[in-house]
């Protein structure tokens, strides 16, 4: 593990007190991108997040992902909390947003800079794109850029990336990681690794279709010198016969579920028994379900996968 010894003081000393928290017992969080109203992935993602949280008797933080600005909708993180607040589920301590944040997120990379640890990139889109034709499926940066002398500067309007040098046990797995885009935004890798180090989270409960994704964060955490810390994955929301949602179905948020006459009740038993957690029909409160599965706490873990 790399070592965290030439991290500024102050960052030691806040990893140190999230590392306090992490040890007095379970912390998870959900985490949306206010990019619209939650989809039925998600809110099921909510659901399953929230109660592997309350059935660990731990904490669950909600956490807004708002750094990628062109993508957030106005109106999205009122909606999120007040989908939440309607199913019934329910985060501890204030809502925690990243567009706040983004000083944190600077001092780690200035940090990692100063280690010597970031190098920028200028590979483009469409050379990426050209380097991973040749390659299998899981794309790995191949360290293009690494030995080249790249100006840190500004070059036709456009800023290089910036990549993390990651230990060797990462560099099969996902490759050097981006920490800020061309475009000058924080990465969402950087952002996250950072945030579940910084607030202490110890497991996280998140979609599928992230599992890759962890690979990233956890080479970050590395770097960082600290534990790695737990994933776990809720199944993508498939039909009935195992087929991917349509565009349109994936869209389909509370709103449209209320106009066809659901409760919260409806809702939360359509979740749970999608995947099987309680039978097809029931209607429940999130509480009830709790309940339910504090008498079989495998039930949940069966759900997630690894
Ligand atoms: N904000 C991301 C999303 O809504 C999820 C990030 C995460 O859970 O790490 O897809």
């Amino acid at each position: 593990m790399a070592s965290s010894t030439k991290l500024p003081q102050g960052l030691i000393d806040l990893l140190n007190q999230a590392q306090r928290l992490r040890r007095k017992g379970y912390r998870g969080r959900f985490a949306p991108s206010p990019t619209g109203p939650l989809h039925l992935g998600n809110l099921r993602t909510a659901l399953i997040s929230w109660l592997r949280a309350r059935l660990k008797s731990g904490e669950w933080l909600l956490r807004i992902d708002d750094l990628d600005t062109p993508r957030n909708r106005a109106g999205a993180i009122e909606s999120i909390q007040s989908d939440l607040h309607w199913l019934g589920l329910d985060w501890d301590g204030p809502m925690i947003v990243q567009s706040q944040r983004r000083e944190l997120y600077e001092n780690v990379l200035s940090a990692f800079k100063l280690q010597g640890k970031v190098y920028p990139c200028r590979c483009t889109r469409s050379a990426l794109a050209e380097i991973n034709r040749s390659e299998s499926k899981n794309f790995i940066y191949p360290g293009t850029c690494r030995s080249l002398r790249i100006p840190w500067s500004m070059q036709d309007g456009r800023l290089p990336s910036l990549r993390l040098i990651v230990d060797k046990e990462f560099s099969s797995k996902c490759g050097d990681v981006v920490l800020r885009r061309a475009d000058g935004y924080i990465a969402y890798h950087l952002a996250t690794a950072a945030d579940e180090m910084f607030l202490g989270i110890n497991e996280v409960v998140r979609g599928n279709d992230l599992a890759s994704a962890r690979h990233f964060q956890l080479a970050i955490i590395d770097s960082l010198g600290q534990k790695p810390l737990s994933y776990l994955h809720v199944p993508l929301f498939l039909n009935d016969d195992g087929t991917k949602l349509s565009k349109r179905e994936q869209g389909i948020g509370l709103e449209n579920l209320r106009l066809k006459g659901m409760s919260s009740e409806d809702v939360i038993g359509y979740l749970a028994s999608s995947l099987d957690l309680v039978p097809t029909g029931s209607s429940l409160t999130a509480e009830e379900l709790l309940k339910e599965l504090r008498k079989s706490q495998s039930l949940i873990e069966k759900v997630l996968l690894p």
